[in-house]
């Protein structure tokens, strides 16, 4: 097994695009199998060594950068694609190796008339990690985020037992929360009591009584266990899809179209607000003048019959006074075109930005429950402009979930994280979450406490601590590494 200790070899795994700073690893290693995760985390867990899980680094929250330890990348086990028909379920699963990466599993996939539905804007995140964070993407207002397409996994836990999941097949209860493993080793697992909001949430652990267990291990943050092979549901590729960028002259007129257009029922709808179009036109496109706002979406059809599917987009389209002729429209597998590269490239933009900066990313990730989203875009708006911070707010406006990154001067970063914390708060009141798919990593502890209270944080951390009794897997992740001596 290859293991790094030079610190200039191992220094790209110390980050991610969180740009949180202060990473360190007194190793890297790179094992190929799971019976080598397994040794890993065997002699870890003896000398109560810290252990951060590395799958592609493109995570938001600096869950993946190590304080100290051992980093374990799953990179080298990026190479077994293996997609079948389960017939006994009528799906197609691609089985494979959790340090895949999305884009690859995304080519084979469509190699053989399939696709993956559900993966992040970025396609070079690994699939452990998008089941890690519980991730989603555009196509997720119609297919739902990565835990509605895992059906199985193969994970290691910290003591090194090796486990095989498949959806359906373990439910833990209030009644019976025992696993018990191959070893014959007994795990009592302690189902929490908070409720977890109903809206798209990655916030912390799923938590339910009579859930299936394998939901435990989807958005655990590298915390309860290294995911080693991921078996994930593929869908039949749509027969023809057309995909459009429209411009509208306020931002309001554009929420109050994302929303009505789902009657049509779209497979994405995402929103570029004013700061993203400059941002945009940067780039040197021909947006016109009067854009305040733009709504990217795509909707599938079956063969021939897309003109009938545009005409009901120009009906709604007149009605908000989005301009035809200006709107840009692609009929085609809108994946691999232009509009896709456009919508990764805002948050590929910021990320740049916040590094030039030197500061971390100050992000807000919220979803809201659909009556209440109108009430929060005004309040996210408003206050943005009394308190005169630079902003961007981007992303799936289809599922009430918008992405608001403010970017501050040095000498505003206070009051930026003062801001981000009463956006949290007033998300949390409307009955929102504090993280709809990036997760709360090493820099959203306080926004999950808001959410769940100091009772609810130390319940997970009771249930880290039976799956994890060493506690060295992604120590200060969802919540402080300190809290395991309150337990
Ligand atoms: C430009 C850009 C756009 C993005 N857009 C989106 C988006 O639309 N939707 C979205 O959800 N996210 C988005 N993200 C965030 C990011 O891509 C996702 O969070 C992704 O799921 C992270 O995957 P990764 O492999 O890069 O994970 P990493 O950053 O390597 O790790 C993330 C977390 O998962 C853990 N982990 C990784 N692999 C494993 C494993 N095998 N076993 C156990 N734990 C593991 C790590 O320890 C860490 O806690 C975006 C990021 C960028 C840079």
């Amino acid at each position: 097994m290859i293991v790094k200790t030079d610190q200039d070899a191992i220094k790209s795994y110390l980050e991610d695009s969180s740009n949180l700073k202060g990473g360190w690893a007194e190793e890297a290693v790179f094992p190929q199998s799971p019976e080598e995760i397994s040794e890993i985390l065997i002699r870890a867990s003896r000398a109560g060594r810290p252990v951060t899980v590395s799958g592609g680094g493109t995570g938001a929250v600096g869950a993946r950068v190590p304080r100290g330890g051992i980093v374990l990348s799953l990179e080298r086990m990026n190479q077994d694609i293996d997609i079948s028909r389960d017939v006994s379920q009528g799906i197609w699963l691609a089985r494979c190796q959790a340090g895949v990466l999305v884009e690859d599993l995304k080519k084979k996939a469509e190699s053989e008339g399939l696709f993956y539905a559900c993966h992040p804007t970025e396609k070079t995140a690994a699939l452990g990690g998008t089941v890690a964070t519980n991730a989603s993407g555009a196509r997720s207002l119609r297919y739902g985020p990565t835990r509605r397409f895992v059906r199985a996994l193969k994970v290691v836990l910290s003591a090194g037992d090796i486990l095989y999941i498949k959806r359906g097949s373990r439910f833990i209860s209030k009644k019976d929360s025992t696993v018990v493993l191959k070893s014959g080793r007994k795990i009592l697992i302690p189902i929490p009591s908070y409720k977890m909001p109903a809206v798209k949430n990655s916030a912390g652990y799923y938590a339910k009584d009579g859930m299936d267990l394998i939901d435990l291990f989807v958005g655990q943050e590298g915390t309860l266990c290294v995911i080693a092979e991921v078996s994930l549901e593929l869908e039949k590729r749509p027969e023809e899809i057309f995909s459009c960028f429209a411009f509208f002259s306020s931002e309001e007129k554009s929420w109050s179209f994302s929303q009505d257009a789902l009657a049509l029922d779209p497979l994405s709808m995402e929103y570029f607000d004013h700061n993203a179009i400059v941002m945009l036109m940067s780039k040197g496109l021909n947006i016109p003048r009067y854009a305040k706002a733009a709504i990217f979406f795509e909707k599938d059809t079956k063969s021939g019959k897309t003109d009938e599917a545009i005409e009901e987009w120009r009906a709604l389209f007149k009605e908000y006074g989005a301009r035809e002729e200006d709107a840009w429209a692609e009929i085609g597998e809108g994946e691999s075109g232009k509009f896709i590269e456009l919508r990764h490239s805002i948050p590929d933009m910021v990320n740049a930005r916040i590094r030039r900066a030197g500061c971390e990313k100050i992000s807000i990730d919220s979803a809201l429950p659909r009556d209440r989203f109108p009430e929060m875009m005004n309040f996210y708006v408003e206050s943005l402009g009394k308190a005169l911070l630079e902003h961007v707010i981007f992303g799936h406006i289809g599922e009430c979930h918008v992405h608001v990154n403010i970017l501050p001067q040095d000498e505003e970063v206070a009051a930026a994280k003062a801001l981000a914390l009463q956006f949290v708060r007033k998300a949390v009141l409307l009955g929102g979450t504090v993280s709809a798919e990036h997760g709360i990593g090493k820099i959203k502890h306080a926004y999950l406490e808001e959410l769940y209270g100091r009772e609810g944080v130390l319940e997970m951390a009771r249930i880290k601590k039976a799956l994890d009794p060493a506690w060295i897997l992604g120590p200060d992740n969802i919540f402080p590494a300190k809290l395991a001596e309150e337990l």
